[in-house]
C-alpha cells in the first residue's frame, strides 16, 4: 500500500510511502521527512501486489484517524488553489490548516478530542466543542437547528426586514447565484446575510455557512452580532471564529469543530475560506471589494475569488457584498433587470437606507482657493464645531499615520531617509521616533540635522498624529454643551497596536465620549457609529495621480465607506434636526471621481473606470500575473528576470501573452533588499494559465544557474492587486 502526501518542499511534489492499512485520500498522517517527521494529507493510495515497488518506500508513521479524512471538496479547493496561483500542493494544503496540527502526534489529538467531545455542550454531536466561545458550555437549551426555538428567538431578535431587504432575500431563495448584494452603506446587508444563514440553518439540520469579513478585528460589533444571533438558537459552539488574532489552540478549536460539523457558522478572515466544512451550503464575503482579501505573500490567494470557486464545487451559494464592488465583481453581474446578460452574478440592489435615512450630502472644498497651508478649511471647522456644541461627532479621515511622514533641514535638504529603503522614515513626535514604515528601522529624532548641524530640523508634510494635535489646538478653547472640554480620539495602526486597544477606543466613539475621531483607512470601514453626522476627508488628492491603476477604484471606495459612516441613525438625525454630511478638500473638485461621489453614483463612476480599462486593456477585460525578484542589487533582480523573459519564447502560449520589460517596484529597495517585477499580461485567462505553468520550471532551474544565483527570492503573483 503506497500513500501519497505533499510535503513541505518548494516544488511540491507528491511523496509515496508505504502503510500496511488502506488510507482513504483526505486521511491527515504524519510521515518522515528527512530527518523530522512532518504533517501531511494522503492525495491518493494505491494497492501494490506483496511488498513490490514499496520495499524502497519510508512508512508512514501514523494517521491521525480520530479525524475524518479531509473531503473530496475541500482538497479540490486546494489543488485549484494551488494551480491557480502557482504554488505547490503541499504549500497551500499546509497553509490551509491549523498551525498546531502540524505539532500534535495522533495520541495527543485522539486526547483532545476526547476532552473536547466530554466536555461538549451540545450532547446531540459527538464531536467538539468550541471551549473558547466566552458564554461557554451549557447555555444552549436545544440541541442544533431545533425549530421551535428557532421560531421564538427569531421573535426576540424581531426587526421587520425593510422591502429591499425583503425583495434581496426573496431573490436569493429563488435562484442560485452567485450573488452580488450592492447596498449602500448602512442599507442594512448584515441583516440580510444574517437572514440568509438563519433560513438555512433552520431548513437544514446539518447544513454550515461561511461569512468571511476583511478584518475581524476592526468590527467586534459584528462578533457579537452574530454569536448573540445564533448560540441561542444552534447551541454554544454553533459560531467559531477564525482569524489570525487568535492563538494556535484557539485555530485548532475553531478548525475541528467546523471539520466536525458541529460549528455551523465559521465566521473568519481570508484564511476562513479553506476551512474545513464537509456541510458548506453558504459563503458571505461582506465588504468583498476590500484589498485584504488578497493575501500577500505566501500562496498569494484572493478568497473572495476561491469563495466563488469553492462555492460553485460544492453548490454552496455565495454572497458577495457591497457598496462599492469590486470593479470586476460589477463586470460580472448583471442588473436586476437583465440588460446585460453578459454577466454572471445576480445583483440585488439595495439603493436605499434603513429607517429612509438619506446618504450624506457632499460638500466639496476647493483647496486652490484657500489661504496657502491651509489644513482645514474655515467652512470646514465652523461645521464641526456647530456639531460639537449639539453634542454629535464627527470623523476626520486622513491616510497617513505619524505626525510628519518627512522630517527635513531647510538649510542643507537633509531628509529622514531611511538608509535601509527607497523610503523616508516618519516623524512620530508622540515617542520622538523616526520609523521607517517599511522596514521598522527606528531612531531617536536627532536634536540638529545629522548632515550640517542645524538644530531647526521640520516636519514636512501631516499624517494623523499631527492632525490630532491640530484639531486639539482649534477647539481647544470650545466647551462641550455640559462645559467640559471638547475631547478629540485618533484611531490609526499606531493607537491601536495594544491588545484590546481598538476595542476599547471604538467603544469610546459608541458611548459618546469623543466629539472629534481623527483616523486614517480604520475608521472608513464598517463601523456602525450612530451619533456621527459629518465625515470628513482632508487630502484625499494624492490617490488621483498614482501610477497603480487600481488607485482610484481603491480611493472612491475609500470614501464612499468613510461617506457611509456618517448619518446612519435616521431618528437621531430627525431628533437632533441635524443632517449628515460628507467633506472633501481638494484642488481637483471637477475629478469625475469626486463628481460621481457627489451623488452617491457607484454605477457612474464604476461605468466611466470600466470604459477606461476596456480602452487600455486592463483588468477585467485582461488577466495579469507579476514576477518578482528580490536580490542585493537591482540589476542582479532584473537580470534574473530578463533571463526569465528570454526563457518564456519558446513556451507554446508566448504569443497570447504579452510580457512587459522588469522595472524596479515603486518603494524600490526595504530592509537593503533591491526589488523588481515584470508584468504578464493575456486576454486570455486559460492561455496565461497555461503560461504560467509552463513557466514555473524554468524560472525554477534559471535560479540554479549563475543568473539565479544572486537571487534572494522570486515569487508569482496571480491577479495583482498593486502593480
Ligand atoms: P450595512 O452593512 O449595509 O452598512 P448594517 O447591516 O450595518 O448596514 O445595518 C445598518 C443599521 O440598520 C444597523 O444598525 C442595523 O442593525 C439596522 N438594521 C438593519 N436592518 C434593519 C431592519 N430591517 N429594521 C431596522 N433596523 C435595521
Ligand atoms: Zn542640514
Ligand atoms: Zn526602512
Amino acid at each position: 500500500m503506497a500513500v501519497q502526501t505533499p510535503a513541505h518542499s518548494a516544488l511540491g511534489n507528491l511523496l509515496s510511502y508505504a502503510s500496511t492499512v488502506p488510507m482513504p485520500p483526505g486521511t491527515l498522517v504524519r510521515v518522515p521527512l528527512g530527518r523530522r517527521e512532518v504533517l501531511g494529507v494522503v492525495w491518493a493510495c494505491e494497492e501494490r501486489s506483496g511488498d513490490e515497488g514499496t520495499r524502497e518506500l519510508k512508512a508512514v508513521a501514523g494517521a491521525l484517524d480520530a479525524l475524518s479524512p479531509l473531503a473530496e471538496g475541500w482538497r479540490d479547493l486546494v489543488a485549484f488553489a494551488a494551480r491557480y496561483y502557482q504554488r505547490s500542493l503541499g504549500e497551500v494544503a499546509l497553509a490551509a490548516l491549523p498551525p498546531q496540527l502540524r505539532d500534535l502526534t495522533s495520541q495527543q489529538l485522539a486526547r483532545r478530542l476526547k476532552r473536547r467531545a466530554t466536555s461538549a455542550s451540545t450532547p446531540v454531536d459527538a464531536g467538539l466543542s468550541s471551549q473558547d466561545s466566552p458564554r461557554g458550555a451549557g447555555q444552549a437549551q436545544s440541541g442544533p437547528g431545533s425549530p421551535d426555538l428557532a421560531a421564538e428567538t427569531d421573535v426576540a431578535h424581531a426587526v421587520e426586514p425593510s422591502a429591499e431587504q425583503a425583495a434581496a432575500l426573496a431573490r436569493f431563495e429563488a435562484e442560485t447565484g452567485p450573488f452580488l448584494l450592492f447596498g449602500s452603506t448602512g442599507s442594512g446587508k448584515t441583516e440580510v446575510y444574517l437572514r440568509a444563514v438563519a433560513a438555512l440553518l433552520a431548513r437544514d439540520h446539518a447544513a454550515q455557512a461561511l461569512i468571511m469579513v476583511p478584518e475581524i478585528n476592526l468590527t467586534p460589533q459584528l462578533e457579537a452580532r452574530v454569536r448573540d444571533r445564533f448560540e441561542a438558537r444552534f447551541g454554544a459552539g454553533a459560531v467559531v471564529s477564525l482569524h489570525s488574532g487568535m492563538t494556535n489552540p484557539q485555530r485548532l478549536a475553531s478548525w475541528l469543530a467546523a471539520h466536525a460539523g458541529q460549528a455551523r457558522i465559521v465566521l473568519g478572515t481570508r484564511m476562513a475560506v479553506f476551512a474545513s466544512m464537509p456541510s458548506l451550503k453558504l459563503i458571505v464575503v461582506d465588504e468583498e471589494h476590500d484589498p485584504s482579501y488578497k493575501q500577500q505573500e505566501g500562496a498569494r490567494y484572493s478568497a473572495r475569488d476561491l469563495a466563488v470557486w469553492r462555492g460553485q464545487r460544492e453548490g454552496a451559494k455565495v454572497i458577495l457584498g457591497s457598496a462599492t464592488p469590486s470593479l470586476e465583481t460589477w463586470h460580472h453581474s448583471r442588473p436586476a433587470d437583465g440588460e446585460d446578460p453578459g454577466g454572471r452574478y445576480v445583483r440585488l440592489a439595495m439603493p436605499g437606507r434603513i429607517g429612509d435615512g438619506a446618504l450624506p450630502t457632499v460638500r466639496g472644498v476647493d483647496m486652490n482657493l484657500q489661504p496657502p497651508k491651509t489644513v482645514l478649511s474655515g467652512a470646514l471647522l465652523d461645521a464641526i464645531g456647530q456639531r460639537i456644541a449639539r453634542g454629535e461627532q464627527s470623523m476626520v479621515f486622513l491616510n497617513r499615520r505619524g505626525y510628519a511622514p518627512v522630517l527635513a533641514c531647510a538649510d542643507c535638504g537633509w531628509k529622514s531617509e531611511c538608509p535601509h529603503c527607497s523610503a523616508y522614515r516618519v516623524f512620530h513626535k508622540i515617542d520622538r521616533t523616526l520609523r521607517c514604515h517599511h522596514c521598522g528601522f527606528t531612531e531617536r529624532v536627532p536634536r540638529a540635522c545629522p548632515a550640517c548641524g542645524n538644530p531647526d530640523i521640520a516636519p514636512v508634510g501631516r499624517g494623523t498624529e499631527r492632525l490630532e494635535e491640530h484639531l486639539g489646538e482649534l477647539f481647544a478653547p470650545v466647551k462641550r454643551s455640559d462645559g467640559s472640554p471638547v475631547r478629540i480620539a485618533r484611531i490609526d495602526a499606531d493607537s491601536t497596536r495594544k491588545q484590546g486597544a481598538l476595542a476599547q477606543q471604538l467603544a469610546e466613539v459608541h458611548s459618546g465620549e469623543v466629539d472629534v475621531l481623527v483616523g486614517t483607512q480604520m475608521i472608513a470601514k464598517g463601523h456602525d457609529f450612530r451619533r456621527v453626522t459629518l465625515v470628513a476627508a482632508v487630502n484625499p488628492d494624492g490617490a488621483l495621480f498614482s501610477s497603480d491603476f487600481r488607485a482610484p477604484e481603491r480611493l472612491f471606495s475609500l470614501l464612499m465607506q468613510s461617506a457611509g459612516r456618517a448619518g446612519r441613525d435616521a431618528n437621531y438625525l430627525a431628533t437632533q434636526g441635524s443632517t449628515a454630511e460628507m467633506w472633501i478638500q481638494t484642488h481637483h473638485g471637477s475629478h469625475p471621481l469626486f463628481q460621481a461621489l457627489k451623488r452617491h453614483d457607484y454605477p457612474a463612476f464604476a461605468k466611466q473606470q470600466l470604459d477606461e480599462r476596456r480602452v487600455a486593456g486592463m483588468p477585467p477585460f485582461a488577466f495579469q500575473a507579476l514576477v518578482r525578484a528580490d536580490a542585493r542589487t537591482q540589476e542582479t533582480a532584473q537580470d534574473f528576470l530578463h533571463a526569465a523573459n528570454a526563457a518564456a519564447d519558446a513556451l507554446p502560449h508566448a504569443a497570447q501573452v504579452m510580457r512587459y520589460p522588469a522595472v524596479p517596484l515603486a518603494i524600490q529597495r526595504v530592509a537593503n533588499v533591491e526589488r523588481a517585477q515584470m508584468l504578464v499580461e493575456s486576454a486570455s485567462r486559460v492561455a496565461l494559465q497555461r503560461f504560467l505553468a509552463d513557466w514555473q520550471p524554468l524560472l525554477h532551474a534559471l535560479r540554479r544557474e549563475p543568473v539565479g544565483k544572486g537571487v534572494i527570492r522570486w515569487l508569482v503573483d496571480v491577479d495583482p492587486h498593486a502593480i
